[in-house]
């Protein structure tokens, strides 16, 4: 079955590089106009010229999701470079490894603006042009295992998360009237750049072994979970989390 997303406009914040990167590519492979979005426009005019170069339709805006004014002119620039937006993946987020008794307010403002009031204020503006377009859309918010159980030193990230699952719901029951549907996709532990080497360590191997799949997820494994809540296979689901993360949660206490 076929996404549907020939000709879609979709916007993937975080997207100059990890999780981000590859879905914009996944999602300009299935035919959709991509917005490759984060605050280093350089970065993101490299994966927009890459995607172009191979014949896909991609454009690269400066948006740093936790500043209200730079949402503002980054959505303005999608819109003008795209015509529209009909779908969003809400995927810039940071992590903070600290425990909580060292974890001091910038810290985690940083983590909250960021994870959870920029997911708010990205998601807003898009809706907002959904639903004064009348085309409705689909908006995908990157959670995490992490929003759903706990573990130790990511607090401020947990608490997040689950704040962005549950922001999820509320946003989903408001804006189906307006034809927007609101889904959660949790990744587990995904291996990116970011975490690679620490999973080559004797402590990141032990992590590995405590999923029941006993492996870490590629960025692939994602690509079914994300082509399900954006594209048409999807159009009866709102409000939903899915979590893609080779049983982690099942894991035994
Ligand atoms: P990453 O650090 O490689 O990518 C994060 C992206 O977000 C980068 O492109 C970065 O530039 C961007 N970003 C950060 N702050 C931003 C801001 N203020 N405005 C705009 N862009 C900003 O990490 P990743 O592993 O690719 O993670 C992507 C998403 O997936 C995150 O939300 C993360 O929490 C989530 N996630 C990742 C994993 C994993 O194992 N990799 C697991 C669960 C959830």
């Amino acid at each position: 079955m076929s996404a549907g997303l020939k000709g879609k406009r979709a916007l993937v914040t975080g997207a100059s590089g990890g999780l981000g990167e590859h879905f914009a590519r996944l999602l300009a492979r299935e035919g959709a106009q991509v917005a490759i979005a984060a605050r280093r426009l350089a970065d993101c005019q490299r994966v927009a010229a890459d995607l172009m170069a191979a014949g896909h339709e991609a454009v690269a805006v400066r948006l740093d999701v936790s500043d209200g004014a730079s949402v503002a002119v980054g959505i303005d620039d999608v819109i003008a470079g795209l015509g529209g937006i009909d779908i969003l993946v809400n995927n810039a987020g940071i992590a903070d490894t600290r425990a909580w008794l060292d974890t001091d307010e910038a810290r985690f403002d940083a983590v909250l603006d960021t994870n959870l009031k920029g997911a708010f204020l990205v998601a807003k503006a898009c809706a907002g042009w959904m639903r004064n377009s009348g085309s409705g859309g689909a908006i995908v918010n990157i959670a995490s295992i992490l929003g759903i159980g706990v573990s130790g030193h990511v607090g401020p990230y947990a608490t997040s998360k689950a704040a962005l699952i549950q922001m999820t719901k509320s946003m989903a029951l408001e804006w189906a009237r307006h034809g927007i549907r609101v889904n959660a996709l949790c990744p587990g532990y995904i291996e990116t750049d970011i975490n690679r080497e620490f999973f080559a360590t004797e402590p990141g191997k032990a992590m590995i072994k405590r999923i029941p799949q006993r492996r870490l997820g590629q960025p692939s494994d994602l690509d079914g979970a994300l082509l399900l809540l954006a594209g048409v296979a999807g159009a009866y689901m709102t409000g939903t989390t899915i979590a893609v993360d080779g049983g982690h949660l099942l894991a035994p206490l």
